[in-house]
């Protein structure tokens, strides 16, 4: 089959880690017979240097207009005054928003071999693999009025957090139907003893439990979900939550995976793609890898590209259906990290140092060697 991607390697190590990953995608597409037409444009701050804006509207719709975006990272001290009226993160935003992407899946999984890299306990660690839903599109984050202006007693702000019922069902759902697929528990996180959007929250989830009646549901408290993320991670499954919290937790549960440079994402949207009768639901979506642009490695060949493969291989399973794939292509990094191959950030005293190229090479060649369980098609 044929896929249309859009590619934003964006600034720092942004380009870096994307041209390995593009390197693999090919790889995948020549064994299994697909054809993945990429299309590359320019985002965050060196789009700003170019055109004065963080992504300009051909862009958006070069988006808009295929199955998926490929999305590396973008901002750096060049483009970090507070003052400036257009920054580089605003490219993101303006991708959520103008995509409508309201679901954002951070897959947490703690690969063995990686258990000493985290500031963790390695036997808190041992069985940790979640996946938390944080939603995008509502929230403090858009919420009017947002402002900030002065009186005579010094300066006032006001952010808004309001969320509407149907912005809190279908983000559920989505957290609901991802459970179902997996081990069936659902951790809902809010702040209902305080907030009213919680306790709406929790209403919500509550009545849509209903519809989802294999799924174990348990309501937990944003600052106990911040405690026992960190204290029993391997005790959750799916968790689910609004847009601030989420930001936060899902900074907090990278912190289990060792480094950054681990841990994928995908953004999805309600517009599906069309797909093969009979076969599996296809989602449009933009898939980056949730660290930045990393400016104190950037151009230093240190870059760990495995956040990028891994939100490659989610790009194949949601956006393009392809679950042997995508399969395959988690299967290559953990045989990578089974074989002792290690960038900078998660390196051990024994471990096997490469840089973000020569990972790149192990990973096309792994891919190649991989058993292959489907005859390549056309
Ligand atoms: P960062 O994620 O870029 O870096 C934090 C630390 O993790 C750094 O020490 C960095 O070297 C390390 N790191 C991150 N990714 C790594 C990788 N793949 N391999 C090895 N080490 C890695 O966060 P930051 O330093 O707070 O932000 C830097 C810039 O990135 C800022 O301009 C920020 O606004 C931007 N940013 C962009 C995004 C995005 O594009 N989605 C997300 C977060 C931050």
């Amino acid at each position: 089959m044929e896929y249309k991607i859009a590619v934003l390697a964006g600034d720092g190590i942004g380009p870096e880690v994307i041209a390995q990953g593009l390197r693999l995608l090919e790889a995948v597409g020549a064994r299994y017979g697909h054809h993945f037409h990429c299309q590359a444009a320019t985002v965050g701050g060196a789009a700003i240097d170019l055109t004065g804006r963080a992504i300009d509207p051909a862009t958006l719709e070069l988006c808009a207009s295929g199955d998926a975006v490929l999305f590396g990272a973008v901002g750096g001290p060049k483009w970090d005054d507070p003052k400036a009226r257009v920054r580089p993160e605003d490219a993101i935003l303006a991708l959520r928003k103008e995509l409508k992407l309201y679901a954002n899946l951070r897959p947490v999984k703690v690969h063995a071999p990686l258990l000493d890299a985290s500031p963790i306990k390695a036997e808190r660690l041992k069985g940790v693999d979640m996946v938390v839903v944080r939603e995008l599109t509502g929230g403090l984050y858009f919420g009017k009025p947002k402002k900030r202006w002065q009186t005579s007693r010094g300066w006032r702000a006001v952010d808004t957090l309001a969320y509407s019922q149907p912005e809190v069902d279908r983000i559920l759902r989505v957290g609901f139907r991802l459970a179902q697929g997996r081990r069936k528990k659902l951790t809902s996180v809010d702040k209902a003893n305080i907030l009213e959007t919680g306790r709406l929250w929790r209403q919500r989830a509550q009545e849509l439990a209903a519809e989802f009646p294999d799924v174990a549901l348990e309501h937990m408290l944003v600052d106990t979900a911040a405690m026992q993320l960190i204290r029993e991670p391997a005790r959750f499954d799916v968790v689910v939550t609004e847009n601030t919290f989420g930001d936060i937790l899902t900074d907090e549960v990278a912190v289990l995976a060792g480094s950054m440079g681990m841990l994928p994402s995908a953004s999805l949207g309600a517009r599906s793609l069309p797909g093969v009768e009979g076969g599996p639901k296809r989602l449009f979506g933009l898939y980056e890898p949730i660290h930045g642009s990393a400016p104190d490695i950037a151009g230093q060949n240190k870059a760990n590209p495995l956040a990028t493969f891994l939100s490659l291989a989610l790009l194949l399973r949601y956006s393009c259906g392809l679950e042997v794939e995508s399969a395959v292509v988690e299967g290559v990094v953990e045989e990578l990290l089974r074989a002792g191959y290690r960038t900078g950030d998660i390196a051990a005293p024994d471990s096997r140092v490469v840089g973000t190229r020569e990972m790149g090479d192990l990973a096309v060649r792994a891919l190649k060697a991989s058993p292959s369980p489907v005859t390549p098609r056309d």
